[in-house]
C-alpha cells in the first residue's frame, strides 16, 4: 500500500511532467536508437550542448545500421567536442552487437539492453521506460537528488547500496502504464526544477509531502562522499611547423588504439615527471624557463619519438580536466632540426600510451596537416584549441 506521499509523488510528477515538458528532438517519437544516443550523448553533459550534437549525428547516422556500417574515425568526427570519446565507441559496438544479435532492432528485452556494449543500469533503464514503456527505474545523478529530498534520505548517494534501495524506490513510484513519462519526469523534475544548488521548491509540484524541505534540509541533500580530485598531470608539446613542401602546416600524431583519447590526434607532447613539473610553474615567457623547457621537450621528443626538433618560442599553456587526470599544458612553437628527415622513421615511434608512459615501443602515424584536415580528422578539445588559435 502506498504512502499518501508516494501517491502524491507519482500522481504530481506525472501530470506535471505531461504539461511542461520541454520539446526536445529525441522526444520526437519513441524510436529506441534515437533514445539510446540521446541518454548517452546526455552522460555527463548538459542538454543544451548534446541538441547540436545529436542532430548532427542523427543526420549522419540516422538507422543503427548506418551507425554500425561506419567507418569509427567518422563517429569520432561527429563527435568531436563532446568529450568522453569512449562513449561513441561503445555506441558504435552496441550498434553492431543490435545488427549481428537482434537483426537491427534494439531488442524489447530488458536482460539483452543491458548487455549492450556501453550500455550500464541507467541507459537500460532509461530505453526500456521511453521506448518500450516498461516499469523499469532509471535512476542517475539527478534522480537520486530529487528522491534523496523528497524523502529525506541521508544514506550516502555515492553508495552502490543507496543506489540500489533508491532504485526499487523508484521503480514502487512508476504509475501503471506510464514508465516512460514519469521517468522523463523525474529527469526534469531533477533537471529544471529540484536543481543541485538551489531548488525551486516554490515552483516544484511535489512540494507540499516534499520531507526534505519540510525539514529545511533541502539545500544539503543529497548526502555525497567526495570523489578523489583527478591526479594532476604536467606535459609539454610541441606545434612543430612545416616547411618547404609542408609550409603552412603541423605535425600531429594518431593516439593508440585503446586507452584515454583513443585513435584520436593530437600534438606531440609528453609527461613530466614531478621533479621537471615545476617548469609549469614559472611563467611561459621568461626567457630562461623556455630554454629549459625547451631543451627538456626537444630530448625527450628526441628520444621517444625520433623527431630532432627545435623549439623556437612559449606558444600558449592550457588545461583539460577528464573525469580521473588534470592536464595542465605548456606548448611550444617548434621547427624541424632536419630538413629531409623521413616521416617513415618517425612512424615506427615510441610514445606513451593511454596517458600513462610506457616503455613498451608503440607505432605511431604522423601526418602533417593543414586547416582544412580538422574537416576531417577529430581532435580531443584542447588541441582543437590550440590548433585554432595557431591558425587563426
Ligand atoms: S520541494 Fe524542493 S527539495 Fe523537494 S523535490 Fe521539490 S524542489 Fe526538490
Amino acid at each position: 500500500m502506498k504512502s499518501v506521499a508516494e501517491q502524491h509523488f507519482s500522481r504530481e510528477l506525472l501530470s506535471w511532467y505531461r504539461a511542461n515538458k520541454r520539446t526536445l528532438p529525441w522526444r520526437a517519437n519513441r524510436d529506441p536508437y534515437r533514445i539510446w544516443v540521446s541518454e548517452i550523448m546526455l552522460q555527463q553533459t548538459r542538454v543544451d550542448t548534446v541538441i547540436p550534437y545529436y542532430e548532427r549525428f542523427m543526420d549522419r547516422f540516422p538507422t543503427i545500421r548506418a551507425l554500425a556500417e561506419a567507418p569509427e574515425p567518422e563517429v569520432l568526427k561527429c563527435w568531436e567536442g563532446l568529450g568522453y570519446y569512449s562513449r561513441a565507441r561503445n555506441l558504435q559496438a552496441g550498434a553492431r552487437m543490435v545488427m549481428e544479435l537482434y537483426g537491427g532492432e534494439v531488442p524489447d528485452d530488458k536482460t539483452s539492453v543491458a548487455g549492450l556494449k556501453g550500455v550500464g543500469p541507467y541507459t537500460s533503464g532509461a530505453i526500456m521506460s521511453i521506448a518500450f514503456n516498461r516499469p523499469e527505474p532509471a535512476v542517475d545523478g539527478n534522480v537520486m537528488r530529487v528522491l534523496s529530498r523528497y524523502f529525506c534520505l541521508e544514506e550516502d548517494i555515492a553508495k552502490p547500496k543507496t543506489r540500489i534501495g533508491i532504485e526499487k524506490l523508484a521503480v514502487s513510484l512508476i504509475p501503471e502504464g506510464a514508465a516512460g513519462d514519469f521517468n522523463q519526469g523525474l529527469m526534469e523534475l531533477g533537471a529544471l526544477v529540484c536543481t543541485p544548488k538551489s531548488p525551486s521548491c516554490l515552483l516544484c509540484p511535489v512540494m507540499e509531502h516534499c520531507a526534505g524541505r519540510i525539514a529545511g534540509k533541502e539545500h544539503e541533500l543529497p548526502i555525497k562522499t567526495k570523489a578523489k580530485p583527478p591526479r594532476p598531470e604536467h606535459r609539454v608539446a610541441a606545434i612543430i611547423v612545416g616547411s618547404g613542401a609542408n609550409a603552412g602546416k603541423v605535425l600531429v600524431r594518431q593516439r593508440p588504439e585503446t586507452g584515454l583519447l583513443a585513435q584520436m590526434w593530437e600534438l606531440p607532447h609528453l609527461l613530466l615527471s614531478k621533479e621537471q613539473s615545476y617548469l609549469l610553474a614559472i611563467d611561459g615567457a621568461a626567457a630562461n624557463e623556455q630554454a629549459a623547457a625547451g631543451e627538456l621537450l626537444t630530448k625527450a621528443v628526441e628520444a621517444e619519438t625520433g623527431l630532432l626538433i627545435r623549439p623556437r618560442k612559449w606558444f600558449m599553456d592550457a588545461e583539460h580536466v577528464f573525469s580521473h587526470i588534470h592536464w595542465t599544458m605548456r606548448f611550444y612553437l617548434a621547427d624541424l632540426g632536419a630538413e629531409d628527415y623521413s616521416l617513415a622513421a618517425e612512424s615506427a615511434a615510441a610514445y606513451e600510451t593511454g596517458g600513462e608512459t610506457s616503455s613498451e615501443a608503440v607505432e605511431q602515424p604522423y601526418r602533417w596537416i593543414g586547416p582544412k584536415d580538422m574537416e576531417t580528422l577529430a581532435f580531443p578539445n584542447l588541441f582543437l584549441r590550440i590548433l585554432r588559435e595557431y591558425w587563426d
